[in-house]
């Protein structure tokens, strides 16, 4: 191929639209992808139970009806299996494969300022060069594990959910030992409980959950959603999360109790994250209504766990009512109730270290054939952090966003870092991530499609709109309850050095009006930007 216009990293969902919109332009685009197929996440987190929260018919790209009649999601939230294989059908459909690099992990970027131009670095120490680098990275492509000593030691199987076996990994009758408990792990241990020989969960902090209601799409059902695609997307357009679910208007503090308690109830019994983005308007925001809502999950665990003590345990104490992202389920607590499924409470007893057959914590030792750490990501930023972007003057991007707010413009570019565009870096809406990703690439397609009617090389911030930026999203978290709770959303990771300090990693104002904004630049000729 001769050298491309723009080099993208990453062919998951994102970087898939990516190239087919840039492509489109009748741009030369590479993409290298780390992995030997296009997925992203879905071709990572092939641990048991992977599956989404976004109602299926909601979660597809909405840019081809052709693709939207064609395709058939077999669930209302579909397992990784089924994303995968709609990722590859979207790749075979489109023709994508030949503009990608498959098993090329990218470990440097760097910019030269004379040229304007991004050299990458492939870890083969292979390089390619363009005008233009687009970064679709995901947000949580970076897992980590636990620094717990002994780590090497263990002699059976081990895996991170996110780097689980192509092959799979047979758990039939095996001893299991699980450390977290996260929405992977919730997913990973409600499918294997009644599969292995005993399964021990290793819990730090507990999360809340509520029931995911999934089941087979009918073939009515089946034809009313391809009749109602504009429909559903539009929705999708009018939340601020970009799912099916809007916030109910009214405030759980203004109505009555029973109204309050009726309202739960169906919400629990419902498909989806109604429960967390479609409940009452005051839930994430004020502190006493936030308390109800946790009153109410709480019970619910009661009720379904048997042990009282188990359930207590299953409570989370730290953080309110969907201040973390809500993790949905399916027969997750009642996975306590069987005889070969233990929760450990590691704050009770901490584990001091990993040993060749098993693990010890301070009061107990104990012995697995397997090993799982769904220890989870270090989120939005360490994507970035692995690789060495240098910009102009060799400036590096991981010293500048070591710590303190990233300062980005719109969450697409970075100041002091022209010609980087980013899709769905920090300081972007997030929820119903296929949409928020669709609405990132059209933007960033339009620009790099102003830039190149206009025969413009080099696109940069200006300062003064970044500081406006990164001012709007600082504001736009205030008062929510979640930017005072510990998760990777807030930037925090304590396996990471240096990820000890909550940060903003989104713009919280909703995807509403961050379309808005990102569209009121595009109108405006993209004057806040820095055209050469
Ligand atoms: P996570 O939510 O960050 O959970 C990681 C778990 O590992 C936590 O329970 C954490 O405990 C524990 N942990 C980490 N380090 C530990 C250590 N050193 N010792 C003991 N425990 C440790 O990660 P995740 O479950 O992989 O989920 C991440 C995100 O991925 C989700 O929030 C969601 O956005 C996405 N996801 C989506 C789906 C879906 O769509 N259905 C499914 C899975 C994941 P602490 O809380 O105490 O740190």
């Amino acid at each position: 191929m001769a050298a491309p216009d723009v080099i993208v990293i990453g062919a998951g969902v994102a970087g898939l639209y990516q190239l087919y919109r840039l492509r489109a332009l009748g741009l030369r685009v590479q993409v290298f992808e780390a992995g030997s197929d296009v997925g992203g996440t879905w071709y990572w987190n092939r641990y048991p139970g992977a599956r989404f929260d976004s109602e299926s018919w909601s979660y597809g790209y909405s840019f081809s009806e052709e693709l939207l009649q064609e395709w058939e999601w077999p669930e209302h939230f579909a397992a990784q299996p089924d994303t995968l294989r709609y990722l590859n059908f979207v790749a075979d459909k489109f023709d994508l494969r030949r503009h990608i690099r498959f098993g090329c992990r990218v470990s440097a970027a760097t910019f030269d300022d004379a040229s304007s131009r991004w050299t990458v670095t492939l870890e083969s120490g292979e390089q390619a060069t363009a005008p233009l680098l687009v970064t679709a990275l995901g947000p949580l492509s970076a897992y980590t594990l636990p620094e717990i000593p002994g780590r090497d030691d263990f002699r059976g199987q081990a895996f991170h959910t996110a780097r689980w076996p192509r092959e799979g990994v047979s758990l039939a009758g095996k001893r299991v030992g699980i450390i977290g408990t996260g929405a992977t792990a919730i997913q990973v241990i409600q499918t294997i409980a009644s599969e292995v020989g005993s399964l021990t969960v290793f819990q730090r902090t507990p999360n809340w959950a509520a029931p995911l209601h999934n089941r087979r799409i009918t073939p009515e059902e089946q034809r009313r959603i391809k009749a109602s695609y504009a429909e559903i997307f539009e929705r999708c357009r009018q939340t601020a999360t970009c799912f099916i679910h809007q916030t109910d208007p009214r405030r759980a503090l203004e109505v009555s109790a029973e109204e309050r308690e009726a309202f739960w109830e169906k919400l629990y019994a419902e498909p989806g994250f109604g429960i967390w983005v479609g409940n009452f308007a005051d839930v994430l925001t004020d502190r006493r209504a936030n308390a109800l809502a946790s009153d109410f999950a709480a019970r619910k665990i009661r009720q379904r766990v048997k042990d009282p003590a188990v359930a207590e345990k299953l409570i989370p104490r730290d953080h309110g009512f969907g201040t973390r992202r809500l993790p949905l389920e399916s027969g997750y607590y009642e996975a306590y109730n069987r005889d070969n499924v233990r929760l450990v409470d590691i704050r009770e007893t901490p584990i001091e270290r990993i040993t060749e057959s098993g693990l010890r914590t301070t009061a107990e030792t104990f012995e697995f054939d397997v090993l799982i750490y769904a220890t989870g990501f270090d989120g939005v930023t360490g994507p970035y952090d692995r690789i060495d972007i240098r910009g102009p003057g060799g400036r590096r991007l991981k010293d500048d966003w070591a710590d303190g707010v990233p300062r980005t413009y719109l969450g697409m570019l970075i100041d002091g870092f022209p010609n980087l565009l980013m899709v769905l870096g920090p300081h972007t809406a997030r929820g119903n991530i296929p949409r928020n990703i669709e609405e990132i690439v059209d933007w960033l397609t339009g620009l790099v499609a102003f830039m190149t009617r206009n025969g413009l090389h080099r696109v940069e911030t200006r300062p003064e709109e970044v500081d406006r930026w990164v001012a709007e999203v600082e504001q736009a978290v205030e008062g929510l309850l979640f930017a005072e709770v510990n998760s990777w959303q807030t930037g925090i990771n304590r396996n990471v050095e240096g990820r000890q300090v909550r940060r903003v990693l989104g713009y919280y104002g909703g995807a509403v009006e961050y379309r808005r904004r990102t569209d009121a630049v595009a109108a405006q000729g993209y004057d806040a930007l820095r055209f050469s």
